[in-house]
């Protein structure tokens, strides 16, 4: 018997080249990691985002086990790894959750069209189930924007008063 067999030196390319984009689930199908895959990662600026993305993508993300102490309100209410204030205080105060600077926030994805749609379709249903008189209230009142839900447009108004507001006592403050 003889070794020679093993002693051809491999040529050419390696048999496994890495064709596809990393994926962290390729190996781990765990619980955890899908759990942690699915995260939507809101309420901070972009840059953060990018950075929990990040750890997400290449499992560096360790969640957090016990809840963490917001820097503002000082109460255990931050529930999420990374980020250093409430989601409450993150909002109350328009910053992002992470760094705390005052950037353009990353918004939760809004509904998609078809979600909307099916949402829709399902009040339709519903208002077809509703007598006659109980079903033009409901329109009434949606079309003064009654409802906090639909009324977006005037929730829109206010959080831009806000803003503003805050905007110009900041600027006294300093100047
Ligand atoms: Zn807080
Ligand atoms: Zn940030």
């Amino acid at each position: 018997m003889s070794s020679q067999r093993g002693n051809v030196r491999k040529t050419g390319p390696p048999k496994h080249q890495n064709k596809k984009a990393f994926k962290n689930s390729l190996h781990d199908t765990s619980k955890k990691t899908k759990e942690i895959n699915s995260l939507e990662v809101t309420g901070v600026c972009a840059r953060c985002k990018d950075i929990i993305d990040w750890k997400i993508k290449y499992k560096k993300y360790k969640p957090l086990t016990v809840p963490k102490k917001c820097t503002k309100c000082e109460q255990k209410s931050v529930k999420r790894a990374y980020y250093m204030i409430c989601t409450d205080c993150a909002k109350h105060h328009g910053v992002c959750a992470k760094c705390g600077e005052k950037k353009d926030i990353v918004q939760g994805p809004g509904l998609s069209a078809e979600e909307e749609a099916s949402l829709n379709s399902q009040l339709q249903q519903e208002l077809k189930m509703l007598p006659e008189r109980k079903r033009r209230t409901f329109l009434r009142l949606q079309a003064e924007g009654k409802f906090s839900d639909s009324g977006s447009a005037a929730t829109f108004e206010d959080n831009s008063d806000q803003d503003t507001d805050e905007d110009c006592m900041s600027e006294n403050e300093i100047g």
